[in-house]
Parts: C-alpha cells; structure tokens; sequence
C-alpha cells in the first residue's frame, strides 16, 4: 500500500520538525493537506496512521486532513473553474488548451502540541 511509506515518511518528518524544535512534548494533532489530484486516499492514509502510530512519536495524535481542490484554467477563454478529477477539456468551451493548478500537493501543514503543563 502506497499509503504505508507515505505515512512513515510523514512521522519521520514530524521527528525531525519536533527534534530541530527541540520539543519533548506529546503531539496532539498532525494537520495534512492531500490534495484531490494527488491519487492518494485520505482513508488509507487514516488506516496506516493507525498502524504505524503506536510507539512513534505521533502515538495518539490525532490526524486531521484537508482535502484542497483543484482548478481547471482555460487559456482560451479564460474560464477557471474549480475541480474534483482530472478533466482534458475546458468545461466552458471545450477547448483542450487547459492548465490543471494545485490539488496535487501532499503536504504536512501544522504540528499541534500538548500545551506546556503549568
Ligand atoms: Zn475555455
């Protein structure tokens, strides 16, 4: 599952950010942004999180995922519009001359922390 090395790429990523932060604190909610042409699904991603979380440094987080849309911009007519899948054609006009923007990024967005204990 394409899904597993993603994750453990993502966990190796939050070790790292907490290490060069210099945080022993307990992370409490990992934000993702997968986006809807990035051919990952966000349910599988889910379900690997659940197996490799225990004994990392993720263990309990919560995993919280935004979904961004893409947009289909027209070079003929100018038309943008935004989209779910893939499209080849311009919804408008019909014209192929089409430039598909974001939706493809997979990108971890924010590390939330257990708050200092006072
Ligand atoms: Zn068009």
């Amino acid at each position: 599952m394409h899904e597993m090395s993603i994750v453990e790429a993502l966990i190796e990523q939050v070790d790292h950010e907490l290490h060069r932060a210099g945080q022993e604190r307990h992370v409490v909610e990992i934000h993702l942004a997968v986006g809807r042409l990035s051919g990952v699904h966000s349910g599988s991603l889910r379900f690997a999180f659940e197996l490799l979380s225990p004994g990392s440094v993720v263990e309990g987080a919560q995993l919280n995922i935004t979904e961004p849309r893409a947009a289909c911009r027209c070079r003929d007519c100018n038309h943008t519009e935004p989209i779910d899948e893939m499209v080849a054609q311009c919804p408008k006009c019909g014209s192929g001359n089409v430039l598909i923007e974001g939706g493809r990024e997979l990108t971890l967005d924010s590390i939330e922390l257990e708050p200092y204990e006072t």
